[in-house]
């Protein structure tokens, strides 16, 4: 295939939620009222200027992905717009996975089915948990009983193809309400689940609480028996681990995503969206850009030139293995020894004679030519993980 026409995927970013949770480092802003119809004419400016660009033009998209920020704040009309602007664009795959995040205190059913009709073919729902005490704790903006609500009003709109988050090791979670969680979780059938344990990021007030050591996070010990309570309840029900945090009925895992994990192209729109394209010319392997944060300077930017770039990287050869690496384990796949070969002439163990001690303690093992973390690695693989970026 001509490396011009291979496909990607597109992530389209819409910075603004109803609240701010306590825990979020995204880039997600509360205004008092959303310039959704300003902020969708500078997605359009930036989808037209990537459209006429050599490097994209004419190569097919595998997949969209509206995130945030809370997508569903957006009205079906203007999803559309957006859409119908893609497809006039760029050839989309007759199976292209079009997801939209949704928050639960955001849900209205009749914008539901208008997100359908203008072609998303999956929803994302953010419930992270069914515990009142929890959600309250979080600083989720919604009911248990919304996200009940919204995890309905999804299958009634007709999304056979649906997302649930739950968070969980929150500092005061106990096993009881995390098993419950997950109960009712598996009571809505979604084939697809993502479980991430809470982290204390930078900058968010959680962060702060926890490097103030006013919040204690669970121990390791904790946090791990946690991780095995959800990957065994998840895989009872038939939904496989195929990723860290991600948990899948056969042929529902996320296309999207998965095509980051593989070091895929991706083309991101909106404020602080990231993107990256693979190319092999003077040991330059890659380059990754993000655009302008805040939302009011890349409507300001976008308008004017279509081009929002604040920030551009060159991937070496040294950071396109790591990362290679480090996105590719996160999959219980792992990565093809004879595919690491052919982008670096070399194999994994010879840029990282680690793997040989990390394969001799039963972390990682070689499968079928592919090399995999074992069960033991996955719980902990954040640890390994620094070593590879
Ligand atoms: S709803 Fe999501 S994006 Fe918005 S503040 Fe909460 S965690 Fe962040």
């Amino acid at each position: 295939m001509n490396a011009a026409k291979k496909p990607f995927s597109l992530y389209i970013h819409i910075p603004y939620c109803i609240s701010k949770c306590p825990y979020c480092d995204f880039n997600s802003h509360v205004v008092p009222e959303i310039p959704e119809k300003q902020y969708t004419e500078a997605l359009l400016r930036e989808l037209d200027h990537y459209g006429s660009r050599d490097e994209w033009q004419n190569r097919p998209v595998q997949s969209i992905f509206f995130g945030g920020g809370t997508p569903s704040t957006f009205k079906p009309t203007s999803i559309g717009k957006i859409l119908a602007r893609v497809a006039a664009t760029f050839p989309i795959d007759a199976d292209c996975e079009i997801t939209l995040e949704a928050n639960p205190g955001t849900v209205d059913q009749e914008n539901f089915f208008g997100y359908r009709d203008a072609g998303v073919n999956r929803i994302s729902v953010g419930v992270q948990s069914f515990q009142p005490r929890l959600l309250e704790f979080l600083g989720r903006a919604h009911s248990a009983e919304e996200a009940r609500k919204a995890l309905e009003i999804v299958r009634q709109a007709g999304f056979d193809n649906f997302s649930l988050d739950l968070m969980y090791a929150n500092p005061s979670q106990t096993f009881f309400e995390l098993e419950a969680d997950l109960d009712e979780a598996l009571t809505f059938q979604s084939p697809h689940l993502s479980a991430y344990n809470l982290t204390f990021e930078e900058g968010t007030p959680f962060g702060h609480e926890y490097r103030s050591g006013r919040m204690k996070p669970l121990s390791e010990d904790e946090e791990v028996a946690m991780a095995e309570l959800v990957e065994r309840k998840l895989k009872e029900a038939g939904l496989q681990r195929y990723e860290i945090s991600n948990y899948a009925r056969p042929g529902f895992h996320s296309r999207h995503n998965v095509n980051y994990w593989r070091g895929g192209d991706y083309l991101g729109l909106g404020a602080g969206a990231h993107s990256y394209q693979r190319m092999k010319t003077d040991g330059v392997m890659g380059q990754r850009w993000s655009n302008e944060k805040n939302p009011g300077r890349y409507m300001a930017l976008s308008m004017e030139s279509g081009v929002a770039v604040v920030d551009r990287e060159i991937i070496d050869e040294t950071k396109a293995l790591g990362e290679f690496l480090f996105l590719g384990l996160r999959m219980t796949e792992g990565i093809s020894n004879d595919e690491f070969c052919a982008r670096f002439s070399k194999s994994p163990v010879d840029f990282y004679p680690q793997i040989t001690t990390w394969s001799d303690a039963g972390l990682m093992e070689e499968r079928d030519g592919r090399l995999l973390f074992t069960r033991k690695g996955l719980l902990l693989a954040n640890s390994i993980f620094v070593q590879f970026v």
